[in-house]
């Protein structure tokens, strides 16, 4: 009997797979067609000369307007990937992922053969591959290996204006690699760019404008600043919704979490509007999403239906989706800012720029005329927001651009050529910190726990209806006031000893998808180690002795109780809490160390030990002294003494 069921199965099989291919072959020509109509396409000839001519080019073209996915393929068609690949980068995993989704669809054939991506943890590539999106770190990455990227014909830096860290750097090696290889082609693309600038920097290289197509969008603000921009986005998609001609609305958000709760309170208030009101759909993308619903927010809308597009910045200028003819620009995103009196750095909600504003209003206007929502009034926008965003490398710790370059092997930091250089001196100063920064540890457990910090905060999954649940099972992994570090260790050598099960995962509320992306991390760490020849030993009992490593690392975060439960960081006196979800927030040690600063309504700290402040002296004497961590009033000496037996050491 099994033999017939296993029969019929494979008839089936077949079956679909020839309906599938005549589909396709049909799919594909529409594909093509479609290709032509792209607002780069009369620029083909042109553009393939240009190139033809300079080696490095500039290129500027409204978004939407096919750089990304076509000028790869023009490449190809004109036989650039004979001699080497075409690479693309882009600052961001969903964008890389995406693009050589739909390039591949375009070329009839499969992800990860000729058309394929390249991100952290994720190589969808093959021997055949010839076009290569990636992030700008995998480009990064791939120095290291091949310092002359011989592997390439053609590198293409898009999304230029973005300056990310890595962009920024890449500028710097690819501009060097150009002088000793004349056969590479160098492209920069962007939407929006100041070209000049660009071509300057790369010896003066031409500048390729494509001319886009826009229809006029309206822009609306508001009459008074919004309390709540959340609120007021799910109150104007509702009100789009029932009062405006068809089109599909995209609201900018500023991270998952919060597209999460606007998805949900969205649903919530449609369930009410009963049969009359027009179906309205929800697609949230966000880099976390599992790809197949990612691919969604490019599904047509089926007719008397609206989508509604919830992204962050990523469908500002990477992604376009079509039939948009509605924005709605709260003004905020996400950024890294640092601090550089305290050396941390933190992820801010932040203003946009004008410039930001102005690429989020024309996303309504690809197709035919918009209508822009700011979620601002226009006194904020012409007096408020900075004309342009400000370069990664100017807001970052620079002890990463140190490492970045240093790990990359280029040692003369000061003499790089940087597009816009940090200040030398605060250079030196992060080549100070770093080595002030001890030894690495030996310890099996540390590179366990560093892993799993490094996939954020998404390790707990905590559904609205289960939270009590969810909050018991995690405070399983904190019994005896661990502290959250000991206890994400705790996680991860649970899940190893049931042999990495996914229904363990489920069953004490912990998220499969970042455990994963922990373990891989944790191989990439110990491959590292083993490459630098450090031995790991693991000593999983000595809790005082992984704490203190933490400590070894994090020292410089260190802070102590306040009287009132909130904390003070020891060595600038910031006041700060512990983030409630910490296990550790209701037991208030006296003194912590944390993982990282989060400012929401307040400065909370993320991921917290606790330590003895002995151990900071002892750790880091050129950072802390005696009277850092002594408690104020009670071992203080006496001043005389004090005097006394610094005249005796002077003398
Ligand atoms: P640019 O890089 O100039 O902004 P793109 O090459 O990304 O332009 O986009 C060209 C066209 O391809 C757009 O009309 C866009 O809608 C379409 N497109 C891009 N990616 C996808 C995708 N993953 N699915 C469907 N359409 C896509
Ligand atoms: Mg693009």
């Amino acid at each position: 009997k099994a033999t017939v069921v296993e029969g019929d199965k494979f008839d089936d099989e077949l079956a679909t797979e020839s309906l599938d291919e005549s589909n396709a072959k049909s799919a594909l020509e529409k594909l093509q067609e479609d290709r032509k109509t792209l607002p780069i396409y009369p620029y083909r000839e042109e553009l393939l000369k240009a190139i033809n001519d300079h080696q490095v080019i500039i290129i500027v073209g409204e978004t939407g307007s096919g750089k990304t996915t076509q000028i790869p393929q023009y490449l190809h068609e004109a036989g650039y990937t004979k001699h080497g690949k075409v690479g693309c980068t882009q600052p961001r995993r969903v964008a890389a992922m995406s693009v050589a989704a739909r390039v591949s669809q375009e070329m009839g054939v499969k992800l990860g053969h000729e058309v394929g991506y390249s991100i952290r943890f994720e190589d969808c590539t093959s021997d055949k591959t010839v076009l290569k999106y990636m992030t700008d770190g995998m480009l990064l990455r791939e120095f290291l290996g091949e310092p002359d990227l011989a592997g390439y014909s053609v590198v293409m830096v898009d999304e230029a204006h973005e300056r990310t860290l890595s962009t920024d750097i890449l500028f710097g090696l690819v501009k060097d690699i150009a002088r000793f290889r004349p056969d590479l082609k160098l492209l920069i693309s962007s939407a929006t760019l100041d070209a000049e600038k660009f071509s300057d920097y790369f010896d003066s290289a031409p500048i390729f404008k494509i001319p886009g197509r826009r229809f006029p969008v309206e822009i609306h603000y508001t009459k008074a600043p919004e309390a709540d921009y959340l609120d007021a986005a799910v109150v104007t998609v509702l009100q789009i919704h029932v009062t405006q001609p068809p089109g599909d609305i995209l609201i900018f958000l500023t991270g998952q979490e919060e597209i999460e709760t606007a998805e949900e309170i969205m649903r919530h208030r449609t369930r009410g509007l009963g049969t009359k009101i027009a179906e309205l759909i929800i697609c949230p993308i966000y880099a976390n999403l599992p790809t197949e619903l990612q691919a969604k927010i490019f599904e047509p809308t089926p007719e008397g239906a609206r989508k509604v597009v919830l992204a962050t910045n990523i469908a500002e200028t990477s992604l376009t989706i079509d039939g948009i003819k509605y924005v709605i620009d709260p003004g905020f995103c996400k950024m890294k800012s640092y601090n550089p009196r305290t050396g941390m750095e933190s992820l801010l909600v932040t203003p946009i720029s004008k410039a930001s504003a102005m690429q989020r209003a024309g996303r309504s206007g690809r197709t035919g005329p918009g209508k822009c929502f700011r979620l601002y009034t226009a006194y904020n926008y012409l007096h408020d927001l900075e004309d342009n965003t400000i370069p990664e490398i100017q807001r970052t710790n620079l002890a990463n651009v140190v490492l970045t370059l240093k790990s990359l092997g280029i040692h003369d930091l000061i003499n790089f050529d940087f597009m816009d250089p940090p200040p030398s001196e605060a250079l030196l100063k992060a080549l100070e910190l770093l080595f002030a920064l001890s030894a690495l540890n030996k310890l099996d457990e540390i590179i366990s726990i560093a892993a799993m910090l490094s996939v954020g905060n998404s390790i707990f999954y905590r559904p609205k209806d289960k939270q009590v649940h969810a909050d018991n099972a995690r405070m399983n992994f904190h019994t005896g006031n661990v502290g959250d570090h000991i206890a994400l260790l705790k996680v991860y050598s649970s899940w190893k000893e049931t042999n990495y099960s996914t229904q363990w995962c489920y069953e004490n509320y912990i998220q499969v998808r970042s455990m994963k992306r922990a373990r891989d991390v944790r191989d990439q760490l110990e491959g590292l180690l083993e490459r630098v020849e450090i031995e790991l030993s693991s000593n999983p009992n000595d809790l005082d002795a992984i704490k203190k490593s933490i400590t070894s690392g994090f020292f410089p975060h260190s802070a102590r109780l306040q009287k009132n439960g909130s904390y003070k960081t020891v060595k600038h006196s910031q006041t700060v809490h512990i983030h409630p979800s910490s296990g550790l927030s209701q037991v208030l040690p006296r003194w912590v160390i944390y993982h990282e600063l989060v400012l929401t309504t307040k400065e909370y700290m993320r991921q917290v030990t606790e330590l003895k402040p002995d151990w900071l002296v002892e750790i880091a004497p050129h950072y802390y002294q005696m009277k850092d961590v002594e408690d104020p009033g009670s071992k203080k000496m006496p001043r005389g003494q004090g005097r006394a037996s610094s005249q005796q050491l002077g003398s």
